[in-house]
């Protein structure tokens, strides 16, 4: 007899910024949500180094607290059931001086940001568990450290030494949110042969091997199909309207072209066992539910 897991499948998602949680997660989190699967996104900063790229006039609030309305609105859009702050300040890119602020999640200490984490997947005891991959999909250091925490929390979270509270929690199913390079260049060009914008530019890539980021194709295990989230997925996106601005590609791309350029996302299980026969595996949920979800239905139906 297989042991049950235990309910309610819960699905947790750990992003840096207000906006990530839409764009790497939202056609997972929507679908999950949809499948009566339980769904929490912790996010880690506040988002205080982003731009106001589309100019939103914010009167007397300052960008933190509309960041965080935007961030309701897509949570509300996605069905999100639990939200968590971890309660760092955002790094900026790269080697800006953000990154030395003292509150920045570049700066904080990455054993108590994991102890924060695993407190509160002890809370939620999720069943799955998606960050960022190694890289931090484009290298920004709240990218790269949302990583690392998540790592190390989940295996915190497990160890009944650790002096955290709550009863230990093991996370079957750890993976990264990633790109797979093959679907990057697939997009890049047929967006360039729309004439649309690419977010490469114009660039002649001669082959995958050229794409500044993205993973192999061979190290994606799983991909969901998450086109019948898709409108759900750029609505969420939409709702973060200071940060993805109107010259946005992947919301200015006509819906038929997206549906078929932005049809999956794409993950590395880091932890855990594949479920199933199938491979890529089509479902972060394989092997701990039996049924898959059903595309929402139409309106009128
Ligand atoms: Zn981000």
């Amino acid at each position: 007899m297989s042991p049950t897991p235990p309910a309610p499948l819960t699905l947790l998602c750990v992003h840096p910024h207000p906006d990530d949680e839409s764009i790497a997660c939202g056609g997972v989190l929507a679908r999950a949500a949809d499948a009566g699967i339980r769904t929490v996104v912790v996010t880690c900063t506040a988002g205080e180094e982003g731009e106001n790229l589309a100019g939103i006039h914010l009167g007397a609030e300052d960008l933190v607290s509309h960041r965080r309305r935007e961030l309701a609105a897509a949570l509300a859009e996605l069905g999100v059931d639990q939200h968590h702050q971890l309660g760092y300040r955002d790094s900026g890119m790269l080697g800006s001086p953000g990154n030395q602020h003292p509150d920045s999640f570049h700066a904080a200490d990455p054993a108590m940001a994991a102890r924060k984490l695993a407190t509160i997947l002890r809370a939620e005891r999720p069943q799955v568990v998606v960050s960022d991959d190694e890289q931090g999909t484009y290298g920004h250091p709240d990218h790269v450290k949302a990583h690392q925490v998540t790592v190390r929390a989940v295996v915190l979270a497990a160890d009944a030494a650790a002096p955290l509270p709550a009863a230990p929690w093991q996370v079957v199913k750890r993976y990264s949110h990633t790109l797979a390079k093959g679907r990057l260049l697939a997009a890049h060009r047929a967006l360039l042969a729309a004439g649309l914008a690419s977010p490469f530019g114009d660039a002649a890539f001669g082959g995958v091997e050229d794409l500044p980021l993205g993973t192999p194709d061979a190290r994606i295990t799983t991909e969901v199909d998450v086109g019948p989230w898709l409108a759900r997925k750029r609505a969420a996106m939409a709702a973060h309207r200071s940060q993805i601005g109107a010259d946005s590609f992947f919301l200015n791309t006509p819906e038929e072209l997206a549906a078929s350029l932005f049809a999956t996302e794409q993950f590395i299980l880091e932890s855990g066992v594949l479920g199933g026969e199938e491979r890529p595996e089509p479902d972060l949920f394989a092997g701990l539910v039996t049924a898959p979800p059903q595309p929402p239905r139409a309106v009128g139906q």
